[in-house]
């Protein structure tokens, strides 16, 4: 499989085409933003963990039953990726309240919530990803409410699996953000990655954040923090 002509360039990946139509791929980068892009910096090492990670859970997810994009790891840094159409949603699932749901809600961060929390922000960086809900996405038509149906309950399926999986590492699953494509036949499968960038993971006992926090906080031990979730999944 070869390159031939970048397609995008985001904030943590880069996605070429390639001479294969329905390939794509994805190059994970060092850099790393928060905050829609104000904040920026350098996470040595973050591209080929998250690479690692992301490919190693979307395989446990495929066997659990959800369609995902993976196809291949080709590098450190490089995956084979079916080539999708993005839904232009962020959809993000919660299990303890952290970040913007402790903010809008004054609930502290860490408080178990009662009922997991489904949500989702439309894709705009421009817009600063705004939170919508099923009505603004049918108003939008950034989905069909058959679509929304099974992106939300893969998302809620996969939060399940997520969950149990990490507990044997000692990982607790606080929240996590999910992207979802469409193949050129119109199937949904889960895109994007599952990452120290994209989930809120905490030490099961000592609730130490090993994630993206810890850049946005200025907490330190960032790249120790991405390499523990890579020593706990895949035992290097
Ligand atoms: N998240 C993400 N990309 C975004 C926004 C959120 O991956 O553009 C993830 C974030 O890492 C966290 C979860 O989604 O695991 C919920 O994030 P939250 O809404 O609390 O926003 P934040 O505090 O990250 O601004």
């Amino acid at each position: 499989m070869e390159k031939t002509v970048q397609l995008y360039e985001g904030k943590a990946k880069k996605v070429f085409a390639t001479n294969d139509e329905n390939v794509c791929i994805v190059s994970y980068k060092d850099d790393a933003t928060a905050f829609n892009g104000a904040k920026k910096g350098t996470i040595v090492g973050k591209g080929v963990i998250n690479n690692r990670v992301t490919n190693h859970l979307m395989r446990m997810l495929e066997g659990q039953g959800i369609p995902t994009h993976y196809i291949k790891e080709l590098s450190d840094r490089e995956t084979a990726v079916k080539r999708v159409t993005i839904v232009p949603l962020e959809v993000i699932v919660r299990n303890i309240a952290a970040g913007s749901l402790s903010k809008r809600l004054g609930l502290p961060e860490g408080t178990k919530l009662a009922k997991t929390v489904l949500e989702f922000s439309y894709k705009d960086d421009a817009l600063g990803d705004p939170m919508v809900n099923s009505y603004h996405i049918f108003a939008m038509q950034l989905a069909t409410p058959e679509e929304l149906k099974l992106i939300s309950d893969y998302a809620l399926k996969i939060n399940e699996i997520l969950t149990a999986y990490l507990a044997q590492f000692n990982i607790e699953l606080v929240d996590f953000k999910l992207e979802f494509g469409k193949t050129s036949d119109g199937t949904i499968v889960l895109a994007d990655e599952i990452s120290p960038d994209t989930c809120r993971f905490w030490d099961s006992v000592s609730h130490e954040k090993l994630d993206k926090d810890r850049f946005r906080r200025d907490l330190g031990g960032v790249e120790d923090a991405y390499q523990e979730i890579l020593k706990r999944l895949m035992g290097e």
